[in-house]
Order: C-alpha cells, then structure tokens, then sequence
C-alpha cells in the first residue's frame, strides 16, 4: 500500500517541491505532528491546486484590468465608478468589484495628445483705441447763431432780414477798433486773447476793422460797391445782403499796426509779419482764414488775408489738423463760386 503511496506520492512530491516559498500561513502547515505523509501530501495538493487556481485567476483578472486600463487610457472607454488606475492586487480578486464600465465618447483631450489649446483672442489692440472721429453733425450748418453755420453764395443766411445775433458785445477797450464794430460774446472773447497773444508772441498790435454788420449796412455796402464796379466787380468784393458772415457776429476782418495794408489792396496783408501770425496761428484760438489764397472756386471770394471767421476751437483745430481750409471742402458743401 506504501509503495502505491510512495509512487504516486514520489511524482508529486518531485512535481511540487519546488513551492517551498508558498506562504506557510495559508495552507496545511507541514511540521511534525500534522499527521501521516500521505494526508501531509493530501493538503499539500489541496493547498497546491488552490494556489495555482488563484494564480491562474489572478493572471486573467490582471491581463483583464492591464487592458481595459490601456483602452482608458487609449481614450477608448471610461469607468463611471472607479478611475481605471486603480490597483487591483492578486489577493483582492475574490472582493474586489470592478465598476460596470460606461462606454462614453472620449474627449479629445483623454487622447494623450496635447490638449487643442483654446484659441488665442484675436489680436489684442496693443494701446486704448483712437479717441472718436471728429463728429462734423454735431453742431448745425443752417442755423445762424451756431457757430459752424456755413454762409456762402449759395447758402445765405436763414432769415437774414430780420436776423440780429442775440449776443453782439462791444469789443474790450484795449482792441484797437476804429469803426466800433460789435461781435457775438464768444467770439469777442477769443479775438482779445488771440490779438493779446500776437502782442506777446511778436510784439504787434492788431486791428479789429469790420465786425458785425447788420442786414442793412450790407444793402447799403453793396449797393456802393455796384456803383462803383458794377454787378460783377461788387460781387467779387462784397456780399449781396443776407449773404455776407458778417451779418452772423463772427467774422472779423483784422489789420496789424505793423503794416500799412488796407482792406483794398489784395494780398499786402499776408506778406505783414502780422498777417504771416494769424494765419499760423489763429486755429489756436478757435478762427479760420475764410477765403484763402487759390480758393475762390470754392469760397466765391477773392484771397483776403484779413477776413477771419471765428467757429470754435474744436472745428478750427480739426480743419488745421487735417489740411482741409474751407468750410465747403470740410463739410462736403458743393463749391459756390457764384450766386
Ligand atoms: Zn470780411
């Protein structure tokens, strides 16, 4: 009976000596005592096939976690529960619930590619924006008492008959002003600081000749400049009534002390070192050249280097801004070379 024993007993033996590092604790302990050899053999083959049953489950479960962690990670299917990394060691298998896996659509960004990186904002402006376009409608051109009214020969001005500006004042004491013309408060103002600063900056006393003319000096102007040149001559040299700046309160034909030019010999004033300043520098203090040189087509009017027209410094300072001299070119006006 031994020998059967021994024999089969003697393969297996040869068969599963090698196994010495099977944990003691786990199986049939084979120390003296535990029993005869053949039921030390029996609990070690018990022993033996249940190790190799963990180890062969252990194989498939972890081949089976292996690759369902490379399809997550592949970006191929996620776990709702459990993040796919877990660990999952050999002796859980028998407790450890792997979570149902929820197969969703991957975002691209689970690809293991680099993230698509949300698109810069458009090119960024690298300093504050520029300042608003200068806004030509936001005062009228129609209206006689605003300061950008535009009057030409064929724009007269609305009710010009019976037009007064509501707000002529004397000039201050110290503006030489020969024919006590009156101008609009505003603009009054601004011509005392302009002839200050043309005594400071050249040391030249300027003259207020013409300002303000009402409705029926132009009739009378112009009818004396009929008889005197005839129709055409005083169209070229005066305004028909109801046509002239004059009438608006803000328009000042200016002389200089340091010259003996008059308001008849054309051009003598722009060669005065008076003349050569206002023209330079009258935009500063809200007046314009209203008839300059080469702009009669446009203007209507002869070069006269001493009519002046007052519209404001923020006008005045744009039309200088932008090279534009006339009223009718700033505006977009056709040009209005006659009546
Ligand atoms: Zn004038």
């Amino acid at each position: 009976m031994s020998g059967q024993g021994g024999e089969r007993g003697s393969g297996e033996r040869s068969a599963w000596r090698s196994d010495s590092d099977v944990p003691s604790g786990r199986g049939v302990r084979a120390g003296a005592g535990a029993g005869t050899r053949a039921q030390v053999r029996a609990a070690r083959r018990k022993r033996a096939t249940r190790q190799a049953l963990l180890a062969a489950g252990a194989t498939v479960l972890v081949a089976a976690v292996v690759t369902v962690g490379a399809l997550s990670a592949g970006g191929v299917i996620r776990f709702g529960a459990a993040p796919a990394g877990t660990p999952v060691s050999a002796t859980g298998v028998a407790t450890t619930t792997i979570p149902a896996p929820s197969f969703t659509e991957a975002p691209a960004t689970d690809a293991g590619q680099s993230p698509p990186a949300s698109e810069p904002p458009a090119s960024e402006p690298a300093s504050p924006p520029p300042p608003p376009a200068f806004d030509k409608a936001a005062k009228s051109i129609d209206d006689p008492t605003s300061p950008w009214v535009v009057v030409d020969k064929l724009r007269p001005l609305a009710g010009a008959a019976g037009y007064v500006p509501p707000d002529l004042v004397e000039l201050a004491p110290d503006i030489p002003n020969p024919n006590g013309h009156l101008l609009r408060a505003d603009a009054a103002a601004s011509l005392e600081q302009m002839f200050a600063a043309a005594r400071a900056e050249i040391g030249v006393q300027l003259v207020a000749q013409s300002g303000y003319r009402s409705y029926d000096s132009q009739v009378y102007a112009y009818n004396y400049y009929v008889n005197l040149l005839g129709v055409d001559g005083a169209d070229l040299t005066s305004a028909r009534p109801g046509y002239s700046e004059h009438q608006t309160g803000m328009a000042m034909d200016i002389l200089g002390q340091d010259s003996s030019c008059t308001l008849d010999d054309g051009p003598c004033f722009s060669t005065a070192a008076s003349g050569q300043w206002l023209a330079a520098n009258a935009w500063r203090f809200g007046w314009i050249l209203r008839y300059p040189d080469g702009a009669t087509p446009i203007t209507g009017y002869e070069f006269e280097p001493w009519h002046y027209r007052w519209v404001g410094v923020e006008l005045a300072t744009e039309m200088h801004a932008t090279g534009v001299t006339t009223l009718e070119e700033f505006f977009g006006l056709p040009p209005a070379p006659g009546y």
